[in-house]
């Protein structure tokens, strides 16, 4: 879709302009326009991508994950494990992207290791500090199914629809990810985003970042702009209701079609906003939405959005909410690469969430209960594995690859990785352990962070604690 007129209007207000004349733009930007057809399911776009170097290197070739390939037929690797073939509700079904054209670039080519990476060869180097602009036609293509990305039995969801920068690593270079089942294979660094997109009129949309209806024949245009993100998503649905609460300067939406409890699911999502600002450090942006969809886990996480699924309840929706929430701190503000790292952003969302039960009792969900369950859950699963395969690898800092199941995965990084914080927390009190955390969100926000420097963030007491989770020498 090509911007109208009342697009181009609008863009002078609330579009910054990508770049000045001199080149001082100091990060990247997305500008996304597509067009969303529900009779094809397909999702037909452009992204006018603007590189800022912002690495020590001269840089030639751009890597793009393109993770809806992975939902292709002949993919290697799916997003979806057998134990959720169920989310493919009506069957088979595939999706995938389509890249038609690329322009002011030499070349670009489709590669990887699954048809994952989309490289994009500049005109010339680019040099440290400079900007390049290159845009890219794309054709999305949606799967049924009810995962980050398909069109579910009520809703649509757009999670990781288009090119996104692969992360990138100093005397590293970009990196790739395949999109393993187990885990969330994300990686990206924070950048401006606007989406223009075009829906059928019916649609109501819910998304990252602020955004603008019009409606203009058959049609509903949105715009939609963000700040200082690393990905930006939406869910659609033609039964949205909505129900929305200020918390400060923040506004928190609500979007859902079939919750009976919306109140209570606004007001844990708007409580825990609130509770990790005191704690952790302000919020990032002025709108907090969270979309209840289709989706086969339980939630989540994107930037200043969560994905609520539409088959949890009672205390499981609480606890869903109040987990991606701690996620806007733990991945949206401050980053980690998730595939090598997950245990970085699972286990602190899920230690947040056990700090926010404990000083919420109206909720009935005890901290020390939480902390119980994960315990015995791991030792249960040590038990399982070594009976089934006569060992069982219990390192917390393990790349998304050595996880042979969600079971092994989940008990790892969420039930470990929070156990490590609560170990911290026992040898050095919760309020030190409050004040590391605010110190990590101070210094990492906006930014990636390795093991290594959250670590840094602890007082040195807690950095044994730290590696014998890590390495797997910690008996718990
Ligand atoms: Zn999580």
């Amino acid at each position: 879709m090509k911007n109208n007129k009342w697009f181009a209007l609008l863009s002078l207000f609330f579009l910054p302009y990508p770049f000045s004349a001199c080149g001082e733009e100091k990060s990247s930007r997305y500008d996304l326009t597509c067009e969303y057809s529900a009779e094809s399911r397909s999702l037909k776009g452009t992204l006018d991508f603007t590189y800022y170097n912002d690495t020590k290197e001269e840089q030639n070739v751009l890597w793009f994950q393109l993770y809806p390939n992975a939902y292709r037929a002949d993919a290697t690797y799916s997003p979806v494990s057998l134990i959720h073939k169920a989310a493919y509700y009506d069957g088979e079904s595939y999706g995938g992207i389509e890249i038609s054209s690329v322009e002011n670039c030499r070349t670009y080519e489709i590669g990887g290791e699954d048809k994952n990476i989309l490289f994009v060869t500049l005109r010339e180097p680019l040099k440290r500090g400079r900007t390049s602009k290159i845009s890219i036609s794309f054709t999305t293509t949606l799967a049924c199914v009810e995962h980050r990305l398909g069109v579910a039995k009520e809703s649509v969801n757009l999670g990781n629809f288009y090119p996104v920068l692969c992360g990138y690593d100093e005397g590293k270079g970009f990196y790739e990810c395949v999109y393993y089942s187990d885990g969330d294979p994300f990686y990206s660094d924070s950048a401006e985003y606007s989406l223009s997109l075009s829906l059928p009129k019916s649609y109501r949309l819910a998304c990252s970042g602020n955004q603008e209806r019009r409606e203009e024949g058959d049609r509903a245009q949105y715009l939609v702009t963000g700040k200082n993100m690393r990905d930006i998503a939406c869910v659609l649905s033609e039964n949205f209701q909505v129900l929305e609460e200020k918390v400060g300067d923040t506004l928190v939406r609500y979007y859902y079609y079939k919750d009976e409890n919306a109140e209570q699911t606004l007001s844990v999502a708007c409580r825990s906003l609130e509770y990790f600002s005191e704690q952790f450090g302000s919020y990032a942006w002025d709108t907090y939405t969270v979309a209840e969809t289709g989706f086969c886990f339980g939630g989540m996480e994107y930037p200043a959005l969560s994905l609520i699924s539409d088959g949890v309840e009672g205390t499981a929706r609480l606890e869903t909410v109040v987990h991606e929430t701690a996620h806007q701190w733990w991945y949206a503000m401050v980053g980690n690469n998730e595939c090598e790292h997950a245990w970085m952003d699972e286990g602190l969302a899920e230690y947040s969430t056990m700090l926010f039960f404990d000083d919420h009792e109206e909720y009935g969900v005890k901290k020390e209960d939480m902390e119980n369950v994960a315990r015995n859950a791991f030792h249960s699963f040590c038990g399982i594995y070594r009976q089934l395969f006569g060992e069982v690898d219990v390192k917390l800092d393990r790349h998304l690859s050595s996880f042979v199941s969600e079971y092994e995965y989940t008990n790892i990084t969420y039930g470990k990785g929070s156990l490590l914080f609560c170990c911290v927390e026992d040898a050095v009190g919760k309020e030190r352990v409050l004040s590391s955390l605010k110190k990590y969100k101070t210094a990492y926000s906006g930014k990636n962070a390795s093991p290594d420097q959250l670590v840094s963030c602890f007082p040195v007491g807690a950095k044994a604690i730290f590696t014998s989770f890590l390495d797997g020498s910690a008996v718990i």
